[in-house]
């Protein structure tokens, strides 16, 4: 196995997400490559960019200690497989963007899912699509990162961090907001919510 990662950050990570699956292993990948030119999030502060919306974010979140709930961690779901890290301490950064050749799955295993979701998989459809997800899994732990991922600068500079704001009070339904998330209508300020049900009846 070429991944550098122990046994127990790749359980850790698995227990995590709740299952083995190739997008996880890919965040896996990731992640190891984060602490690898970067460290942990612990030793040094960090901020992750991460562009999907998929399994592997997950990944990120339980092996670099970059999270949503630190807000160290931001999703810009670009439906891209690409993860941007910065060391805040330095600004050193990368963007590892999945290349096409480490893509795991063949057309097949698109097909047998496919099948399995519109409830028509066999037995023996089941059986060769676990195979196919475990090869993939097997492929992409043994690769080097470098033929994992296309290593970048970062294409964007590092984000701000989370700042305190004031919370006001929403004049629709009186609930508490962050400032940055309100909306202003006629002289009015609104949560999200209440903004967008006033918008769509003008
Ligand atoms: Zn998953
Ligand atoms: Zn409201």
């Amino acid at each position: 196995m070429n991944s550098a990662l122990t046994k127990e950050q790749v359980e850790f990570a698995i227990a995590f997400h709740g299952h083995e699956c190739p997008g996880l292993t890919i965040g896996l990948r990731a992640a190891e490559l984060c602490l690898r030119e970067l460290g942990h999030n612990n030793d040094t502060p960090l901020t992750a960019v991460v562009e999907t919306d998929m399994c592997g974010v997950d990944a990120i979140q339980a092996l670099t200690g970059c999270t949503v709930g630190k807000g160290n961690l931001i999703q810009r779901d670009y439906g891209k497989m690409a993860f941007t890290f910065y060391r805040r301490s330095d600004g050193k950064g990368l963007r590892a963007l999945l290349k096409p050749s480490a893509r795991p799955m063949r057309p097949e295993a698109g097909e047998l899912q496919r099948k399995i979701n519109e409830g028509q998989g066999s037995p023996e459809d089941r059986t060769r699509l676990a195979e196919l997800r475990a090869e993939a899994m097997r492929t992409l732990m043994e690769l080097p990162l470098e033929e994992v991922f296309e290593i970048q600068p970062p294409a964007t500079p590092i984000p701000r961090g989370p700042s305190i704001l004031e919370s006001l009070v929403c004049a629709g339904c009186g609930e508490m907001i962050m400032e940055s998330r309100t909306r202003r209508l006629e002289g009015r300020t609104l949560c999200i919510p209440c903004f967008e049900k006033v918008d769509q009846k003008r």
